[in-house]
């Protein structure tokens, strides 16, 4: 399986960055994990749209969804999707409509968002939308994806994405603690946050330091660890050097279009 950065910030976007978004390809398989703002003219960059067969949606906050509103504008209107020949492209009669995976209540908050400016079923008109419980494994092809829960703000679910023997985890969002460390027991790749420059000073904790992700992927005995969630405003050499000293071993930085094969 190849996973491929496209989006790699925090809940703002890095100078011409973009949030939340891993392509995750296999054979003819496209899958889109996470579709933050700024996706998706990083997917379109590297392939059509149209060829994605499934979005997996790790949780509810804007910078994990919110280009699903462009991409389900283009389902429901770009000329690749009509039916008749437009300018240079031939038409099709079988227009895409990925699966969109997504949390439980998915659909609920999907038509108050894009109900606040009209037809609130925009986004489940586009795409074939699935919702998953807690604990729940789908499968895209031969990608196979499990959706555990971790402790952040909302209901938010680590995946875990295995095709063949591989074994990657991407964390989501969340603090450090057990569930993130068995979920990424003995992963082949750790995609993991780090968003955070010191730990929240009171209240729920959501996110991790550079420190911490490095600690948590050691805990997991994860085989190759690479930061992610984190701003161009901190400083990577020292986001680096933080988690690999946690982790006892060299940690990478996620950037965008890197890819990964596992
Ligand atoms: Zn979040
Ligand atoms: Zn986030």
């Amino acid at each position: 399986m190849r996973v491929t950065v496209l989006g790699k910030s925090p809940s703002w976007q890095d100078a011409g960055g973009a949030c939340s978004g891993y392509l995750l390809q296999q054979g003819d398989t496209n899958v889109l994990l996470d579709c933050g703002n700024g996706v998706f003219g990083k997917l379109r960059e590297r392939i059509s749209y149209t060829e994605i067969d499934a979005v997996l949606i790790s949780h509810l906050h804007a910078d994990h969804f919110l280009d699903l509103v462009p991409f389900s504008y283009a389902l429901g209107n770009s000329l690749l999707q009509q039916p008749v020949p437009v300018h240079s492209h031939q038409g099709t009669d079988s227009p895409a409509r990925p699966r969109l995976i997504a949390p439980a209540g998915a659909g609920q908050v999907f038509r108050r968002v894009v109900g606040a400016w009209g037809g609130e079923t925009l986004i489940e008109d586009s795409f074939a939308l699935e919702e998953y419980a807690p604990g729940e494994e789908v499968t895209v092809g031969p990608i196979k994806a499990g959706f555990h829960p971790v402790p952040h703000f909302i209901d938010t679910f680590a995946v875990s994405l295995s095709s063949g023997e591989s074994k990657v985890t991407y964390s989501a969002d969340t603090r450090p603690g057990p569930e993130i460390v068995e979920i990424a027991r003995d992963a082949d790749l750790l995609i993991v946050e780090a968003t955070l420059d010191s730990p929240e000073p009171e209240g729920d904790r959501g996110h991790m330091t550079p420190a911490e992700a490095g600690e948590q992927a050691r805990l997991a005995g994860a085989k190759r660890v690479v930061l992610t969630h984190i701003s161009d405003e901190l400083d990577p050499d020292w986001a680096r050097e933080q988690a690999s000293a946690a982790f006892g071993a060299p940690v990478e930085l996620a950037r965008e279009f890197e890819a990964y094969e596992v």
